[in-house]
């Protein structure tokens, strides 16, 4: 066996654990297929991280991510640990995760799979393919904060009273880096890069617009265009087929990718990649929590968890074809009519109009039977 990977798997807690031990399952099955060999161990994070070592995030699961070639990761958090204050909390570990590995581009593509045709809210959709990259350390998340008493008074004469404040600021060494990852995926997919953001008020923001049009210099076959964050929204669930990749900060992404991951209608579907620097190890996961609502029922979704190993094995390991196996494993088991609950009603079926409800296990066995 020539290829080799360390793999670092984090199920995590709630229906973490359920899907990805779906994703683990589908990685050994594809590298048999195609002769790589993952070498995957397990850590823990997130809440049952706390019951263990008091800690979300534990040296030792940072160490070994750190170390790794890659990541999967499952979801943390849930009610058990929502009283514990925010600083010990599950979700501090993915923030600690993308910290420490240095992960500034946080990939999340928005696709509607044609079997699931009636997944959008949106009335007529039509085909929607884009990708957002957005950047994942920097902006107003970790810029300067604080809170102050405040001697001034409002027009009116009232006191301020208490004010708090948040920053956004970005070096151009770090714009320029994740606007370079938006380029190099715009000219791998539909050379259509669309810079999100508001410059008409943020000076930060003209910066971005600025490095934006020096680097098209060097992207010539990448059509550039620009658009407020407020446009983006409305243009998001007018025209969404319009889009190719979007390129954007922190806060802005984290909010459009949302929005963008709704209109193709099932967030147990929506996969996600964060990446550092070319060589150094890269996260995936779903985009989805730990839906503790569900967690034990054998309900959720794996979908979102097999496609980030897709994404894994495409962007980051260079195994296309094993990549490409699992994409259309998804898609043919979907076309034969297996579903999971949350996406049960949401059109497509096989052939004679047959769709059947499966579990979190069946769906992961159906695709791993579809693997070619
Ligand atoms: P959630 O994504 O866990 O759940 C929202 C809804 O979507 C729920 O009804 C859930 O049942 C459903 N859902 C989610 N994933 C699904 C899947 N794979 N299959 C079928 N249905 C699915 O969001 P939430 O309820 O706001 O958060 C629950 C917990 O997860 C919280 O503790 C939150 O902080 C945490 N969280 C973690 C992450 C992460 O680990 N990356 C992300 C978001 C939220």
């Amino acid at each position: 066996m020539g290829r080799s990977y360390n793999i670092v798997s984090i199920p995590g807690d709630g229906i973490g654990p359920e899907v990805n031990g779906a994703a683990v399952k589908v990685l050994k099955a594809v590298s048999d297929k195609y002769g790589f060999e993952p070498k995957i161990t397990e850590y823990k994070a997130g809440g049952c991280a706390i019951d263990v070592f008091g800690v979300p995030l534990p040296g030792e699961t940072l160490e070994a991510a750190a170390g790794s070639d890659a990541v999967l990761l499952g979801a943390v958090g849930g009610p058990k640990w929502d009283m514990i204050e925010p600083e010990k909390r599950p979700e501090k570990a993915l923030l600690g995760l993308r910290q420490g590995m240095h992960l500034y581009a946080n990939l999340r593509p928005a696709i509607i799979h044609k079997e699931l045709s009636n997944a959008s809210p949106l009335k007529d959709p039509g085909k929607i393919d884009l990708l957002i990259v957005r950047e994942l350390t920097g902006g107003i998340y970790f810029g300067k904060q604080g809170s102050y008493e405040s001697a001034e008074k409002l027009f009116d004469g009232t006191s301020k009273g208490k004010v708090s404040f948040d920053t956004e600021s970005y070096s151009e060494a770090e714009i320029k880096r994740i606007l370079r990852r938006g380029f190099e995926f715009a000219r791998i997919r539909n050379k259509k890069l669309t810079v999100v953001d508001k410059a008409n008020v943020l000076i930060t923001s003209r910066m971005w617009r600025q490095l934006a049009k020096e680097m098209s210099e060097e992207y010539k076959d990448v059509a550039l265009d620009f658009l407020y964050v407020d446009n983006a929204s409305m243009q998001l669930v007018a025209r969404p087929s319009s889009f190719d990749v979007i390129v954007t900060s922190n806060m802005f992404g984290d909010i459009l990718s949302d929005l963008a991951g709704q209109i193709t209608g099932s967030v147990g579907m929506l996969p996600s990649a964060s990446l550092g620097n070319p060589g150094m190890p890269g996260m995936f996961e779903p985009i989805h929590g730990s839906a503790p609502d569900i967690a034990g029922q054998h309900k959720a979704n794996p979908i979102a968890s097999i496609l980030s190993v897709e994404m894994m094995l495409r962007l980051h390991l260079g195994e296309k074809d094993a990549a490409d196996s699992v994409s259309e494993a998804v898609s043919k088991t979907l076309a034969q009519g297996a579903r999971t609950p949350d996406i049960a009603l949401y059109g497509g079926s096989d052939a004679s109009g047959n769709i059947t409800i499966v579990s979190t296990e069946e769906m992961t066995d159906r695709i791993v039977a579809n693997l070619e």
